[in-house]
């Protein structure tokens, strides 16, 4: 298919060459004798609620379009989050909305010169794909030995041609928060025509009193953008829901480069159903969080030090034995997600799944 391609000339635009490509985590190897674990995706390990799994079913109209403005859901969070409708901008997962706020504000200025997008990294490792999609180039800050963003760094690192900064909070794959007070430094720092998306995929994981909360800053902030998802807490993250909150003057210019019907009916539907039963959704995370706990007792009983842990996930900064020990992992039918010589994430997922990577770690010999 390549050379066919180059025979007829075409090629995709330059900056799609030198794109990472996004790896999705993978599913354990099948080991005899062990039930196997995925602990690659942050995903929630809990099967869907029931309400949900019966929302889905309900849903017999399929043969039409959904409602483009997502009508229904955003009433929902509007009354869930306190904020007004106008100000919730849905799309296919928190990357699809991720998606649009680069495509909207950050791609080329007019004289054809790429835009700058600012985030840590390590983060998400969507970023760098998603702002190069866009047009606009990247511009990296390194997290803190602690996993921590560098927030002097980053407000140093913030140009003329700065469109947009990526925070991430808690920080995937790191794992801590920004708290209240850097970000709202960090925010006088920056210049009032740059805008500034926090990055709450984990938001209900969190439990630090003084961590961020985008929801109580953007009315104050109008460059302030907030991402959510359904992926994550709610569990939905096949059916890809996610969405923006910030001023209407910003979702506005939002609603313009949405993806026209990007939430399915069945998403949306689910998605309310799960805000309406927000009561045992709150439970189950209570449940991952009370597992996150066990995890990072347990790793620090082993002698082990990780990053402050907020999301559903741990950091294991291993360095040079990064790729060995997910070679252990997949041994032991745990699936694990390592990043080149850096460290090795592993969500927070079943009991039995949490028990087992502790035995892991036990056994290890280089601890970070
Ligand atoms: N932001 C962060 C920080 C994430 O970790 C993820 C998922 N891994 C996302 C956004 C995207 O999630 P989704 O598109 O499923 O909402």
């Amino acid at each position: 298919l390549e050379a066919f391609s180059e025979a007829a000339g075409i090629r995709p635009r330059d900056a799609l060459g030198k794109l990472p490509r996004y790896a999705a985590g993978k599913p354990p190897l099948t080991v005899e004798g062990l039930e196997s674990f995925k602990l690659s995706s942050n995903e929630n390990p809990l099967p869907p609620l029931p309400a949900v799994l019966e929302a889905i079913a309900a849903e017999t109209s399929i043969n039409r379009y959904p409602d483009p403005m997502t009508t229904a859901l955003r009433a929902e969070l509007a009354a869930h989050l306190g904020v007004p409708a106008t100000d919730i901008v849905t799309g296919a997962g928190s990357l699809g909305a991720l998606n649009q706020i680069l495509a909207t504000f950050a791609g080329q200025n007019d004289f054809g010169a790429p835009d700058e997008v600012v985030y840590a990294w390590r983060s998400f490792e969507a970023y760098p794909i998603s702002v190069g999609l866009a047009g606009a180039v990247g511009v990296q800050v390194p997290v803190r030995a602690d996993g921590t963003h560098d927030l002097e760094a980053m407000a140093a690192a913030v140009t003329e041609r700065t469109r947009v900064v990526m925070l991430c909070t808690p920080n995937n794959p790191t794992g801590p928060i920004l708290t209240h007070d850097d970000v709202v430094g960090f925010l006088g720092q920056v210049p009032d025509d740059v805008v500034v998306v926090i990055d709450e995929a984990y938001q209900e994981f969190v439990r630090r009193p003084d961590a961020v909360n985008g929801l109580g800053l953007y009315r104050s902030h109008p460059n302030v953008i907030v991402l959510r998802t359904f992926s994550k807490a709610h569990g939905l993250a096949g059916l890809r829901v996610g969405y923006s909150v910030a001023q209407q003057s910003l979702t506005e210019h939002l609603r313009v480069s949405a993806v026209p019907f990007a939430v399915s009916q069945i998403a949306e539907h689910a998605a309310v159903t799960s805000l309406r039963h927000i009561g045992e959704v709150e439970a189950r995370v209570q449940s991952i969080v009370d597992e996150r706990t066990r995890v990072v007792a347990g790793l620090h009983e082993l002698g082990w030090t990780v990053p402050e842990a907020e999301g559903n996930f741990v950091w294991l900064a291993l360095g040079e034995h990064t790729q060995d020990f997910a070679a252990q992992a997949g041994e032991q039918a745990l699936s694990v997600r390592a990043f080149g010589s850096e460290g090795v994430r592993v969500s927070i997922g079943e009991e039995a799944a949490n028990t087992r990577f502790l035995e892991l770690c036990a056994g290890y010999p280089h601890r970070p």
